[in-house]
């Protein structure tokens, strides 16, 4: 089977009012760029709506569409995996299902891809429009925090938008961690990777897949894949305390020696109330890793499928 010189990836929670449109959409923009061959990657990350009978219905008709179901909602980053292992082009791009990242730009994303001789061509957003100001304050903190903690260079403003090389795919594929945070691991392979500014668009039907938890997950995953930051502000803190302990106990002694002992219940309150919530915050953090060592070390397949409809044409690694 030869394989095709793009695919489009694209994860889908709930999005049967856009499958359509961006069916339409992706398709017309692949076959402006690559003419009939190119593949179409929809992944159903187990939708509570019709999006699955919708991908059967668009897989029947068109050769060019594959459609995978997932045996359960996986998360964002895992059926972006999915797509992503089972996909085959030589050229890959990765967009959202909402039309929030227009498969438009994949002509300009090529152009720029071939011109500066890179592997991945990332999309920087310069505006968000129909977004909400939390959702973009919180975003614009998240990105910005994160540059801070990690040791590796992660993009600021930039999403899972994105046209990557196969080598550089391939590359990606090969890092087996549980903990997904995409846009991260896909800076950490390296390789000559570009910058193309985009306005990002309004959805085009249903609502944020993102509610407040997953977000909080989500920057968590990020935070703890990438950095050990957190681990070492919680020994910086206890040296700290180390340090203030050790002081106050020469000052017990000579309270002590001075015969002056017994009042004190506000500072020892203090004290009690303080170290207790450092050290339950520093617990938390360490929890953190701890947790997802743990999920780690089960070594579990990325996610399962429970069906496909058309031509499947990549080999999975990371699946079942
Ligand atoms: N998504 C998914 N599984 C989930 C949540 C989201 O596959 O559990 C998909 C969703 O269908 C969309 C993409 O991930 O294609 C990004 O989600 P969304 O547009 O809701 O996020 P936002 O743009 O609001 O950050
Ligand atoms: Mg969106």
């Amino acid at each position: 089977m030869t394989t095709p010189k793009l695919s489009v990836v694209v994860p889908c929670y709930n999005e049967e009012g856009c499958l359509d449109m961006l069916h339409a959409r992706a398709s017309a923009a692949a076959r402006e760029a690559v003419g009939e061959d190119y593949e179409i990657v929809f992944v159903n990350d187990g939708s509570k709506d019709d999006s699955w009978a919708v991908m059967q219905r668009l897989s029947a008709a068109d050769p060019h569409l594959v459609a995978i179901n997932l045996s359960r909602n996986h998360g964002h980053q895992l059926a972006l995996t999915a797509g992503l292992d089972l996909c085959a082009g030589d050229e890959i791009l990765i967009i959202d299902a909402d039309l929030q990242d227009p498969p438009e730009l994949l002509a300009d994303m090529r152009r720029t891809m071939a011109e500066q001789d890179a592997d991945v061509v990332y999309a920087v957003r310069r505006k968000r429009d129909g977004e909400t100001f939390f959702k973009k304050l919180t975003a614009a903190m998240f990105y910005r925090v994160l540059d801070r903690v990690t040791d590796t260079p992660i993009p600021l403003d930039t999403g899972d938008f994105r046209l990557m090389s196969r080598r550089a795919l391939d590359a990606f594929l090969s890092l087996p961690e549980q903990a997904r945070f995409i846009r991260g691991m896909v800076a950490w392979i390296g390789f000559r990777q570009v910058p193309f500014v985009y306005d990002r668009a309004e959805r085009h039907a249903g609502t944020t897949k993102y509610p407040l938890a997953k977000m909080v997950r989500f920057a968590l995953d990020a935070v703890t894949g990438f950095s050990t930051a957190p681990l070492r502000f919680a020994s910086h803190v206890g040296l700290l305390l180390t340090a203030a302990s050790l002081l106050l106990i020469v000052y017990i002694a000579i309270a002590w020696l001075a015969g002056s002992t017994v009042q004190g219940w506000t500072s020892t309150m203090l004290v009690v109330v303080v170290l207790g919530a450092v050290q339950m915050f520093v617990l938390g953090m360490i929890g953190e890793y701890l947790g997802r060592l743990y999920v780690e070390s089960k070594r579990r397949p990325l996610y399962l499928v429970s069906d496909v409809a058309g031509p499947v044409k990549g080999r999975s690694t990371l699946g079942y």
